[in-house]
């Protein structure tokens, strides 16, 4: 049972008098408070305060709260479950999987900060004998960075939410969270802060460490303007993204907004591998776009086919795709702007539909597939747009000499993969090079959709996909994005931080004088 208020560091709160409900597949959910300036002002200020102490716990001690977080949430069991199917849309499998990726997300960063080596720590000892001048000791590690606001998304109400990847970054970073919670699922956000909240109490977390507020886009404004915030994750749409991303800029102290937004992660169909596995890349390729009704942002939008070929591969792809069941939307708001996206693309005149799932009852929806030419592709820059949902367009090609053109032409993508036999990859050799790039990860011969939590993941590519094609919002090295480098000149020891103590009394991986050493 909820209670709509909003969680502030160790009490909950609810000075608004009015109440919004939430946007859910079903249509209904209770009242929410949305906060107030007071109640973001005294969120902020125990995020601040609570910075002071959190910056300094030890790996092990963050490793405990983050471990504490995950149980609190598997504790939460079908109530948590059920709210999350209720306000999602999604199967009780899909959430169940995601409940997992959360809680395995948490005890992932949880080893990685007990380890500890995440800190770059690096020593430069000094030499007061150097000519002409006597060099000074200089020894440098990561630090947190401070507050930060979180954007909870639509399409993962658990893993890229509350407890998601962004906030399990930036606890074990050592930065306190403010979450800005999605109108599309309040409930699961409250019962997922409290267990935040609870966890924080049974581990003896500074209060404040984590607080979560609910409201329209004037309090993520608010959140993203507030001096004590130093960062922002978001995941969303382009329009939201790009204006939280400006209005940071615009601050008299700007702040890094690392905005995960739209990609099309284009596929290229090798004519070698559509002649031996044209029947099975189609199956893959219709899994992948309808997976989740299409609402990943690793969904597959474009495909590039080779001309000779297309209509055997298009038929697999459209039965396929007519075996896929009508599946329910995120809320109505994101399957008006389906139905929009798609009516567009239908009245392109350049586009075809090559299979149309029928029309369900709202918001429920089944695959289409659209097919074009590369000509008209690089003509329309248009076609390249995100279409949210289980939309995919094939783009024919003759010669593989003219994917280069696209590859030079395509936005920023999150993903970019390619089809072909293994042995004939050196011969597109320059294609692979030119998608590096374009885009964050390259896959050969499966599907961008699943994207692996672990510590070489990047998730994340060249603008418009994100906002900082340096950082990653999946894995471990999403930490990065809350950290900044400090560098200490002519310390005692006694005075500086333990991971750049001599004896190196934490075991960590450094960069000592030139030698990487544990
Ligand atoms: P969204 O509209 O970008 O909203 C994401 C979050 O940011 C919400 O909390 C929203 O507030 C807030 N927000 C958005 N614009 C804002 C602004 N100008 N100022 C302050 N706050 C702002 O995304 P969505 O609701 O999740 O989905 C809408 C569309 O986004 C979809 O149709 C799809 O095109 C795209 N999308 C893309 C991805 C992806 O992974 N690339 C994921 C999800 C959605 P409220 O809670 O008040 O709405």
């Amino acid at each position: 049972m909820t209670t709509g208020a909003n969680i502030i560091g160790f009490i909950t709160s609810k000075k608004s008098e009015s109440t919004f409900q939430g946007v859910t597949a079903s249509g209904t959910s209770a009242g929410f408070h949305p906060a107030t300036q007071s109640e973001i002002d005294a969120a902020m200020q125990k995020a601040s305060e609570a910075f002071q102490l959190y910056r300094n716990f030890t790996g092990e001690h963050k490793a405990i709260f983050l471990r504490a977080i995950a149980d609190e949430i598997e504790a939460l069991g079908e109530t948590l479950i059920e709210t999350a199917m209720n306000e999602s849309g999604l199967p009780e499998g899909r959430i169940i999987g995601e409940r997992g990726r959360t809680c395995s997300q948490l005890r992932l960063f949880a080893s990685y900060v007990e380890e500890g080596s995440w800190v770059e720590a690096v020593i430069d000892r000094a030499d007061p004998n150097r000519q002409p001048l006597p060099k000074p000791d200089i020894r440098k590690m990561l630090v947190p960075t401070g507050p930060v606001v979180v954007f909870t998304a639509s399409n993962f109400p658990l893993a890229f939410s509350t407890a998601g990847g962004d906030t399990a970054a930036a606890l074990a970073a050592g930065c306190p969270v403010v979450v800005k919670s999605h109108e599309a699922h309040p409930a699961t956000n409250e019962l997922v802060s409290l267990a935040i909240q609870k966890a924080a109490k049974r581990t003896v977390m500074p209060d404040g460490v984590f607080s979560s507020l609910n409201g329209d886009y004037e309090v993520g404004q608010a959140l993203v303007k507030h001096p004590v915030t130093t960062a922002v994750a978001f995941t969303g749409s382009f329009r939201g993204g790009k204006a939280l991303f400006d209005l940071a800029n615009k601050r008299p102290v700007p702040i890094p907004v690392f905005a995960e937004m739209g990609s099309v992660n284009p596929i290229f169909i090798m004519p070698n591998s559509l002649e031996s596995k044209s029947e099975s890349i189609a199956k893959q390729i219709a899994a992948s776009v309808s997976l989740g009704a299409g609402q990943f942002c690793t969904n597959p939008g474009l495909v590039f086919v080779p001309e000779a070929g297309v209509k055997d591969f298009a038929k697999t792809l459209a039965e396929a795709m007519s075996h896929v069941q009508p599946q329910c939307m995120l809320n109505h708001r994101i399957f008006e702007s389906y139905l929009r996206s798609l009516h567009q693309v239908k009245h392109e005149h350049e586009i075809s539909i090559v299979y149309e799932g029928e029309l369900q009852d709202a918001p429920n929806i089944r695959p289409s597939v659209g097919i074009t030419d590369l000509e008209a592709f690089l003509k329309n820059p248009h076609m390249q747009e995100e279409v949210f949902g289980p939309f995919t367009l094939l783009v024919t090609y003759s010669g593989t000499d003219d994917l280069l053109k696209v590859a030079n032409t395509l936005q920023g993508q999150l993903t970019a993969t390619v089809f072909s036999e293994e042995h004939q990859l050196p011969l597109y050799r320059v294609l692979l090079n030119d998608l590096q790039n374009i885009a964050g990860r390259l896959i050969l011969n499966s599907v961008p959709t699943g994207v692996e939590v672990c510590n070489a993941m990047q998730h994340g590519g060249p603008f418009p996909a994100t906002t900082d094609s340096r950082f990653t919002s999946v894995g471990t090295a999403a930490i990065r994005r809350f950290v900044r480098p400090v560098a200490f000149q002519g310390f005692p020891g006694e005075l500086l931080p333990e991971a750049l103590h001599d004896g190196n009394p934490l075991k960590i991986w450094r960069l000592e004088d030139g030698e990487y050493r544990k």
